[in-house]
């Protein structure tokens, strides 16, 4: 590892879609699994602390100094399909609308969901991406990782994985995602599979504030509810602290709508969450994830 492979007091806002964060001490963005080792290696070796990002697009920042390392997996973007067998092995960087067009475009069925969620494929692993009840699981083989600990590579097959709604078993493990291996159903008709992917886009497009800068879901729906009702019954839409604002499309959405800072997100965060506790009795519970903040998960 020499300077050339990252940069230091590095600014993430423009790498999160709710373009909100703080200063990195040092940043990288590896090109390979090989650099991506390597990056791992020497924080072992230097003692220092690192936090693996991908597209940003479900994380809040906090505008602080960060120390160690942030490793943005984004331009580790292979994508090997074989359309015959539909069998598809991709990098963690890989981004779901690039996967689900060219699933598509290759007669493979199964990742046409996939093309409105802006994050990577080791992203949508980690926070079992999905909607209504599609996810990546379903179409997963394995998944390649390294040991943040021990440095050992190792694959890892779906069944030794636990997913839940928008929870998979490496939130709690110290892993870095690096690939996938995944299975879709071949021989699909092409313009039916295009014009499908097409219209999920387009919904996603007309329901929820899909060009403003957000971070999906702030909340995970509680059982038996939707979080974006609850928000909407507490007359919260349009609500603003600061630059955040309870998006007046999707109630489940903040935005950042003039240079909101991390403070404003997350005090509103804790408006909402107090809310609907105080009225409804429910706790909500962020999707989103954090860095920089002490938030218990
Ligand atoms: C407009 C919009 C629409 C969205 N719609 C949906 C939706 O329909 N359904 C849905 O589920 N989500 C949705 N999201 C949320 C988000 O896109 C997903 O959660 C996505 O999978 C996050 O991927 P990412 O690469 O951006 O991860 P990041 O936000 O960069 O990271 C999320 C978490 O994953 C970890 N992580 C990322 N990569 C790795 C890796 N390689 N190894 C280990 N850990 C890793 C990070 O440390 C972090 O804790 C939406 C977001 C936006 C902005």
């Amino acid at each position: 590892m020499n300077k050339k492979n990252f940069s230091e007091n590095f600014n993430l806002r423009n790498y999160t879609t709710i373009k909100v964060g703080g200063v990195a001490e040092y940043f990288a963005e590896p090109r390979s699994i090989y650099e991506f080792y390597n990056l791992i290696e020497w924080c072992n070796l230097n003692n220092k602390k690192f936090e693996i990002i991908g597209a940003g697009s479900n994380l809040l920042i906090n505008n602080i100094f960060i120390k160690g390392l942030v490793i943005c997996t984004k331009k580790m973007k292979s994508l090997k399909i074989e359309p015959y067998s539909g069998i598809v092995e991709a990098e963690a960087g890989v981004m779901l609308p690039t996967l689900s067009n060219s699933l598509a475009k290759n007669g493979l069925q199964g990742g046409e969901w996939a093309i409105g969620i802006p994050g990577t494929l080791g992203g949508a692993i980690y926070m079992n991406a999905g909607t209504g009840n599609l996810s990546l699981a379903k179409n997963l083989i394995s998944v390649k990782v390294i040991n943040n600990k021990t440095l050992e590579k190792i694959e890892i097959e779906k069944k030794d994985i636990n997913f839940e709604y928008r929870f998979s078993s490496f939130q709690n493990d110290n892993l870095a995602i690096i690939s996938a291996k995944l299975h879709f159903e071949p021989n699909g008709n092409l313009e039916k599979l295009i014009q499908t992917t097409k219209n999920n886009l387009k919904l996603k497009t007309e329901t929820q504030p899909y060009h403003l800068p957000s971070f999906g879901s702030v909340f995970k729906n509680p059982k038996n509810s939707y979080a974006a009702k609850l928000i909407e019954d507490m007359g919260l839409k349009g609500f603003k602290i600061g630059g955040a604002e309870i998006s007046t499309m999707h109630a489940n959405f903040i935005i950042n709508n003039s240079s909101a800072s991390s403070k404003d997100v997350f005090e509103l965060i804790t408006v909402i969450q107090q809310k609907v506790l105080q009225k409804k009795g429910i706790y909500l519970q962020p999707e989103v994830r954090m860095i920089g903040f002490d938030y218990p998960y």
